[in-house]
């Protein structure tokens, strides 16, 4: 485990320039395949005898530094990467999960996620309990016997509640199964899930790491802190059909997670990150720490202002003295909460689209953590096929408008949304 500090390991860990004939730039190994010694040497490397690179579906040296770089960061054990977050959540789920399993969600979740979790995976017969993820008893309320993980995230996207995750992953320890966290708008910068009782963590690169709106990215980051063998996960410890009978937990230890997601989760459902997009996305992660205190620090001026605004119904951010989250915010979140501001538009969801619709140096779509500020109206795009009642538990109300709040100077931003206000105020101001 390094001993270096957050900022220098964003920029060094995992590149060992020896091994990249002197490169100070991580190169980019733009290649599928690698070539074999001889037939001993492949048959070593497939039975893992050895360790190497086989083919880029399953590992690449430019991917391997951006997954041993991120597990530093994260202080887990191992990391690997995938072609986008949802395709590290879907992955990381399908590699641990078989029909007749069960899953205890918070119900604030990322809309892609709480679709896969809602209708997508009850098709292959895993079913969700989503739970009110405020009170971390909800957790242990729900616990079947065929529960066999715990998924929430950390800051949720977009109601920004942040949670108490030494709470629930007390109750994950009790129900004996691992407590999974996206910690996607946190950022490692600001939050060490690992630290609080996490088990597993997950990343949409795509965000703030990459930090840039250029490449779609995930990762998941194994703790090695779970016990694969405490009889609730066979596959850990049973032979394995699908790699000549390996007792992934006997032969790979705590390792076992990291292991099972690159042998089974890419080899079978492929789910693999383009090398140039793992060089983007490092270019991106060397710069993390600095952007992420300056969107947390843009983010909570702003939401200062709009609190002022007489257009403005209410504003969510959990740096806020108002938050309902301050002091969870305070104790998980001390140097900073990021970039995500939520607030409500006076005159309900046509003033909402209304600002969404005339803002000019926010841009209008759907994605979060790039350096410039984005805009949307989750309730009639992003959120738009959920029910009114399920809008409501993710946290999405009609007059919500979520800004990723970029690195643009702030009085150009507030000048920008001030413009867009006035031309709802007159409507619904009076
Ligand atoms: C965007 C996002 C995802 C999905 O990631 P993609 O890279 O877009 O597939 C998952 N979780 C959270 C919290 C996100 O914001």
């Amino acid at each position: 485990m390094s001993t270096q500090k957050f900022a220098t390991n964003a920029l060094h860990a995992g590149h060992d320039v020896k091994q990249t004939g002197g490169t100070r730039a991580v190169p980019i190994y733009q290649t599928t395949s690698y070539v074999f010694n001889d037939s001993e040497h492949a048959a070593n490397l497939f039975s893992l005898k050895e360790l190497g690179f086989i083919y880029t579906r399953l590992n690449n040296p430019t991917n391997q530094i951006l997954q041993d770089r991120l597990a530093t960061l994260e202080r887990g054990i191992g990391a690997v990467v995938f072609a986008s977050g949802t395709a590290a959540i879907s992955t990381g789920l399908l590699t641990l999960l078989k029909a007749g399993d069960h899953i205890v969600a918070s119900s604030s979740l990322y809309g892609g996620t709480y679709n896969l979790l809602n209708v997508t995976l009850p098709r292959l017969g895993i079913t969700t309990t989503f739970v009110d993820a405020s009170n971390p008893e909800n957790f242990e309320k729900a616990v079947q016997e065929n529960t066999k993980a715990f998924f929430v995230e950390s800051l949720g996207n977009p109601k920004l509640d942040v949670l108490d995750l030494q709470g629930i992953s007390s109750y994950a320890k009790k129900a004996q199964v691992p407590f999974i966290v996206d910690n996607t708008v946190a950022t490692p910068t600001l939050l060490n899930p690992i630290e609080h009782g996490a088990n597993i963590v997950i990343h949409s690169l795509t965000k703030y790491i990459g930090g840039q709106g250029n490449s779609l990215g995930g990762v998941i980051i194994d703790g090695g802190n779970f016990d694969w063998s405490n009889g609730k996960f066979p596959e850990f410890t049973e032979p394995s059909k699908g790699y000549h009978g390996l007792k992934y937990h006997e032969t790979l230890g705590a390792a076992s997670y990291t292991f099972k997601l690159i042998l089974e989760g890419l080899r079978d459902f492929g789910g693999a990150l383009s090398p140039t997009n793992a060089f983007n996305i490092i270019q991106g992660l060397e710069t993390l720490s600095v952007r992420i205190k300056q969107h947390s620090e843009n983010a909570l001026a702003l939401a200062k202002w709009l609190e002022q605004q007489e257009e403005v119904a209410w504003v969510n951010y959990p740096g806020l003295e108002s938050s309902k989250y301050k002091s969870l915010s305070d104790k998980y979140l001390p140097n900073g909460q990021s970039g995500i501001v939520t607030f409500g538009a006076k005159g309900g969801f046509e003033a909402a689209k209304t600002i969404a619709d005339t803002v000019k140096v926010f841009s209008l779509l759907a994605n979060i953590g790039d350096t410039k500020s984005l805009i949307i109206h989750p309730a009639s795009t992003t959120h738009q096929q959920l029910s009114e009642e399920q809008q409501a538990s993710t946290g999405v109300t009609a007059d919500l408008i979520r800004l990723s709040v970029g690195l643009e100077n702030i009085e150009d931003l507030k000048s920008d949304l001030k413009e867009a206000f006035s031309k709802i105020a007159k409507k619904v101001l009076v």
